[in-house]
């Protein structure tokens, strides 16, 4: 959006500055192609680095400065701009700070409008500003929060919180890009409920669903920032860790498995767990790291469960 509006805004300056040119109005037209120019340098910053959220500010503070000058310039004419303008916030940052930018913004508009307009039309103009603001301010935040619930429900399991396979396959693709390029490592494990079914078959579905919550809560413990849960598949969690070596990863792994092994999860079943771990090998693809600790985890069943093995 930061790209097409940028763009969108620069060629759009153009034909206004070609039309001052053309008639004598310098100053204006002077302002117009500084616009444009700066237009294309952030579309150009966010082209080449990905880097939205300060550029996305920048531009804003950039198009309200613009359109306040031209106000100073060319008087009332110009103040139809600024409702396009102080939308444009919206669009491109958080609710808050829009109202923030386009408080400080209507600062600079209101001297000039009390000098030069009757009150009527002065208190015309700034109520419809704030009106204006309100009524995006209220609509923005709205989206925002739609946003946050659509995001939540693509990326989590609907029953344990953590995140799903699609939201892996994201993390473990923007991991790959960054583990190719430079000298970092990351591990991961492949953690599995050993005989979960008879938890099923003695206690019934819905007391499985909440010994699956609670397993997913214990090991969500076991996270810090470089670290991130997901669920593989049924009673099967993967958890990837960044920064993290083989042996490492085995440790914390072993310090899972007796953990979760105390904590008595169901009344009558001692519940534990098997975990194949995997450190990244440079060059390898993801479905190959994911097939290594599969492997691993395959190996741990065989050998008897309750178990960590390295992939
Ligand atoms: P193993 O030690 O070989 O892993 O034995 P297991 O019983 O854990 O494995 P198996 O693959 O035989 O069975 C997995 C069970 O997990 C069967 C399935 O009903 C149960 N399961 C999978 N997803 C869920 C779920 O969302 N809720 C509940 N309650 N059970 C689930
Ligand atoms: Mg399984
Ligand atoms: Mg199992």
């Amino acid at each position: 959006m930061l790209l097409t509006l940028s763009m969108g805004t620069a060629i759009g300056i153009l034909p206004f500055a070609i039309y001052r040119m053309i008639h004598n109005d310098w100053s204006v037209a002077i302002l117009d192609i500084i616009v444009s120019f700066f237009m294309l340098g952030i579309y150009s910053y966010v082209y080449q680095t990905d880097k939205v959220k300060n550029a996305g500010v920048v531009l804003v503070i950039a198009a309200l400065l613009a359109n306040v000058i031209s106000f100073h310039l060319k008087g009332i004419s110009q103040v139809y701009w600024v409702y396009p303008a102080m939308m444009f916030a919206y669009f491109i940052t958080q609710p808050l700070r829009a109202v923030l930018i386009n408080s400080i913004m209507l600062l600079f508009y209101i001297p000039k409008l009390v000098v030069t307009h009757e009150s009527v039309s002065t208190a015309t103009v700034i109520i419809t500003i704030i009106v204006t603001n309100i009524f995006a301010y209220l609509f923005a935040s709205g989206l925002r929060k739609q946003e946050k619930k659509l995001i939540k429900l693509a990326s989590e399991d609907y029953l344990t919180g953590a995140g799903n396979r699609r939201s892996l396959s994201n993390h473990l693709e923007n991991l790959h890009a960054v583990l190719k390029n430079h000298d970092k490592t990351a591990s991961i494990m492949l953690i599995d409920l050993d005989h979960f079914k008879n938890v099923n078959d003695m206690y019934g579905h819905i007391k499985g669903d909440d010994v699956l919550v609670t397993i997913s809560n214990n090991l969500r413990t076991f996270c810090n920032e470089c670290s991130k849960l997901f669920r593989f598949g049924g009673e099967e969690f993967l958890l990837v860790c960044q920064n993290v070596d083989i042996d490492f990863a085995f440790d914390k792994a072993e310090e899972l498995r007796e953990y979760i092994k105390r904590q008595n999860i169901v009344e009558g079943i001692e519940l534990t767990i098997s975990i194949g771990v995997a450190e990244y090998i440079k060059e390898e693809s993801i479905s190959d790291w994911i097939h290594r600790v599969d492997l691993a985890l395959y190996q741990a069943k065989n050998e008897g469960r309750d178990r960590v093995i390295k992939g």
